[in-house]
């Protein structure tokens, strides 16, 4: 069998893979409350508090929709055209057309087009939010996390380029199986490294002070059966008074990490409601589960980016004769986003499961299903969150349950709790 002919042949077993590891290890089986509940729970939210949220994201609404219609169209314009692969070229020439140069500067030159060309709405976004009073570094704040951004991004690029097309060249006929596996490597080692070496770049995060909350917490993990060596705390106020938590990392960088913020506005009850939550995603392995199909989901990307690449009218499009030039990197990264747009819905509903997992934990955790209430009050209010978002909106994009659906499941729970 031709080299093409194992390509096809792995495209299928690891989408069926993807597919199977969706199936087993998302749970699927915990329908959103019922509508009638969601609209209860609205209707006793204030209103004034609602209608602000809404008003909030109306605004945001243009600007990122915009966003991502801009951010398609430099991506196909770059990859389409053979203004990408001039692109690519350009970046070269001073170092004579060296493909290292090539791969690296030119994939990066891509890439930096397209960020610049959007600027202008995060910049946009960054006004919304601090008119709101959501966000508090100003403009010098904004412009520093922009560029640290930039670096990383950079940095994890050059590696990504490099190796990419470092493989390319040492296994011409074969490079997508190396790709693949490169690819599915990098994600498990960036789910591993991103909270030591990324997340510090851009907060500080320090251990919980000792206290009652920080024992009542740490003996929450324990009943729990969730090893957690501290509770870290991130200076978030520096950038939003929006209040978060998250559980991030693998093994041994694995954390609990609340919002500063989150410590000031909630009550203490409600901070144990959230780190239940969080808990619960460490003890389901939501993690390894997210980052194990991501890894199967950028494998299968590499060996579909070869075929559908190598399609000889989209590289006469794009004026290059290979895809595994250098100079076919702006094709790929037109296929990445398109693909990349159409998944996102498909993302968004398995994270959505796998939140609404991590409620349910919480409320059995904890059986306090009225702080549970209270915490999602707390987030829509001080968050501005659209309790119940546009459906549109909600199918393409939302990663968590609405406001008004954990509202409801609450008062399920305390109901089923009741009985
Ligand atoms: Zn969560």
């Amino acid at each position: 069998m031709s080299p093409r002919g194992w390509a096809v042949l792995t495209l299928a077993f690891l989408g069926v893979a993807v597919v199977l590891a969706a199936l087993v290890l998302i749970p699927w089986h915990r329908p959103p409350a019922p509508r009638a509940d969601q609209l209860a729970a609205l209707r006793d939210l204030p209103a004034e508090q609602v209608e602000r949220a809404r008003e909030f994201r109306a605004a945001l609404r243009p600007g990122r929709w915009a966003a991502l219609g801009i951010g398609l169209l430099v991506a196909l314009a770059l990859g389409l055209t053979p203004l990408g692969s001039r692109l690519v070229e350009l970046a070269g020439r001073p170092f004579g057309d060296h493909w290292i140069a090539q791969a690296i500067l030119g994939g990066l030159a891509v890439v930096l087009v397209a960020d610049l060309l959007t600027l202008p709405f995060s910049a946009w976004r960054h006004s919304v939010f601090t008119r709101y009073g959501l966000a508090t570094n100003g403009w010098g704040g904004w412009t520093v996390d922009l560029l640290k951004s930039y670096a990383v991004s950079a940095v994890i690029g050059a590696v990504a380029l490099l190796g990419f097309y470092t493989v390319i060249r040492l296994a011409p006929r074969w490079w997508w199986a190396f790709g693949a596996v490169g690819a599915a490597t990098l994600v498990v080692l960036l789910s591993f490294v991103l909270p030591v070496l990324v997340e510090p770049v851009f907060n500080r995060f320090s251990p919980m002070e000792p206290g009652p909350l920080r024992t009542e917490l740490m003996e929450l993990a324990e009943r729990d059966g969730v090893p957690v060596r501290d509770v870290l705390v991130a200076d978030a106020s520096r950038r939003t008074s929006a209040v978060n938590a998250y559980v991030s990392g693998l093994g041994p960088t694995r954390r609990v990490v609340v919002y500063d913020t989150l410590l000031r506005e909630a009550t203490p009850a409600e901070v144990k409601a959230v780190v239940a939550h969080e808990l619960g995603h460490a003890r389901d392995r939501d993690v390894p589960i997210f980052t194990s199909t991501g890894a199967l989901g950028a494998a299968a990307a590499v060996v579909a980016l070869h075929l559908i690449g190598s399609w000889p009218p989209l590289l006469r499009m794009a004026g290059v004769d290979s895809v595994a030039q250098p100079r076919a990197f702006p094709l790929l990264l037109a296929l990445a986003t398109v693909a990349g747009l159409v998944f996102t819905p498909v993302q968004a509903l398995m994270s959505r499961r796998l939140e609404a997992r991590a409620d349910a934990h919480a409320l059995a955790l904890t059986g306090d299903p009225a702080a549970f209430e209270a915490m999602q009050r707390r987030i829509s209010s001080v968050n501005l969150g659209d309790p119940d978002p546009p459906r549109w909106e909600y199918l393409y994009s939302a990663t968590h349950p609405s406001t008004v659906e954990r509202i409801a499941a609450a008062r399920a729970h305390a109901r089923e709790a009741g009985r």
